[in-house]
């Protein structure tokens, strides 16, 4: 796959250049609005979300802020699990706020907390599929049910297991990842991309969606759900492209692009290989003397467990997290007495990473916030690579050592 790493394409003649600009023919202009490395990428996670269209943009963040400021402005609102990762608690917690969308935050393990939630305003749900740090996989069906019966897409952060679950399966209307992590998976490149399921009829709730049903000024009066409709179920995707890219600009790079590219030609292999080492560690932790609790969707009872193994296919994803007796301390020696882990504010790499969550990635949160998301004071978050398990579980026996005076696993 090329990198197209330029600017702007030659038009055939001024009649051509007038078609690509009003739609009548889909093609490349300019890159911050599409690119032909980009469009590669999204084709590929299209095809392996099984959606109908994607839009690949700068970061994950991007992805989630977008995926709802496409249908979503002032005075509107969306329901949200708690269970999100720190950054998309602040989006939607104060900077949506400054924006005068309203996030009501629920709690995951009851359901219908969302239909309780729901009003005439409520224009999106959103939930990650396997949230850290508490590693409760999120009930898509039961979900995305509630969403059909009300009208509402299901917008599912799914980052944290690409390829372990497909969302769409299940019900949601939207999948955002950011690319950063598993689908990039070697540290490399910040990205994040959209993807629609084209299963939500969004001219059948035109009034909960008159940003797609209405004519939209800033395209000369365009009604999106009548101007695509001839290029399939792609309104929702088309109108974030060609207007929020257009207007804010938070295009992907086309190198980062290609190196996303990379990265999903080897992400089943390496989602394998996270899973086998993380399931190795969480049974080591579990051994441990000085571990307190360990988290891992393979180590869960009752029906955090039946929810893991419903939706998660072929292992319980590469994340875990622990808690040793000794507190806080211990927990913050124990990561700067680790050799091979890196100690870095990411997750989803080849490579072994460690982070205390409490002072670094939720430390913008209150104390009660924290709580709220699942981070406690001691919490360490592990996202084990896929080097040879050996090395992984001597690295954490001699930081543990380290951090706890001599007690041994088990
Ligand atoms: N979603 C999840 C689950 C994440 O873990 C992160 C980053 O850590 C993001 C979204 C944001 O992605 P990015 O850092 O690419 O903006």
């Amino acid at each position: 796959m090329p990198i197209y790493q330029t600017t702007s394409y030659q038009f055939d003649s001024t009649e051509h250049a007038s078609k690509l600009f009003n739609l009548e023919e889909l093609g490349n202009i300019y890159t911050r609005v599409m690119n032909p490395t980009q469009e590669a990428l999204e084709q590929r996670i299209t095809a392996l979300e099984g959606g109908a269209a994607a839009l690949a943009v700068s970061s994950g963040q991007a992805a989630t802020a977008v995926s709802i400021q496409n249908i979503a402005g002032a005075g509107d609102n969306i329901v949200s699990s708690t269970d999100v990762y720190g950054g998309t608690w602040n989006l939607f917690a104060n900077t949506f706020k400054t924006m005068g969308i309203e996030v009501r935050f629920v709690d995951p393990t009851d359901p219908e907390a969302f239909r309780r939630a729901t009003d005439a305003k409520t224009r999106a749900y959103y939930a990650e599929t396997l949230p850290n740090p508490k590693l409760n996989v999120f009930p898509i069906a039961e979900v995305a049910a509630i969403a059909d019966d009300l009208g509402v897409p299901l917008i599912m952060d799914n980052t944290a297991c690409p390829v372990l679950c497909r969302p769409f399966d299940h019900g949601a209307h939207i999948i955002v990842h950011s690319t950063t992590k598993y689908i990039g998976g070697h540290g490399n490149s910040i990205g994040g991309i959209i993807v629609d399921s084209g299963r939500f009829d969004w001219a059948a709730q035109a009034e909960r969606f008159p940003m797609l049903n209405q004519p939209d000024p800033s395209y000369h009066g365009a009604v999106w759900t009548e101007a695509v409709k001839e290029m399939g179920p792609v309104a929702y995707i088309i109108k974030a492209r060609v207007t929020l890219q257009r207007d804010l600009g938070y295009a992907v790079s086309p190198f980062n692009a290609w190196q996303f590219i990379q990265g999903v030609e080897t992400l089943p292999l390496r989602m394998r290989e996270h899973c086998r080492n993380a399931q190795a560690v969480a049974e080591y932790l579990e051994s441990h003397p000085a571990v307190e609790r360990v988290i891992y969707p393979g180590l869960h009872t009752g029906e955090q467990k039946r929810r893991a193994e419903t939706y998660l296919q072929g292992g319980m994803g590469g994340l875990v997290g622990f808690e040793l007796k000794a507190g806080v301390e211990a927990g913050k020696a124990f990561i700067d007495n680790l050799e091979m882990f890196y100690h870095v504010a990411n997750l989803g790499d080849a490579r072994s990473l460690a982070i205390h969550p409490a002072s670094t990635t939720h430390q913008q949160l209150s104390a009660e916030d924290q709580l709220r998301t699942g981070v406690t004071p001691g919490y360490v978050r592990l996202s084990v690579g896929i080097e040879h398990i050996d090395d992984i579980l001597t690295d954490l026996d001699q930081a543990l050592n380290k951090a706890v005076g001599g007690l041994k696993a088990a």
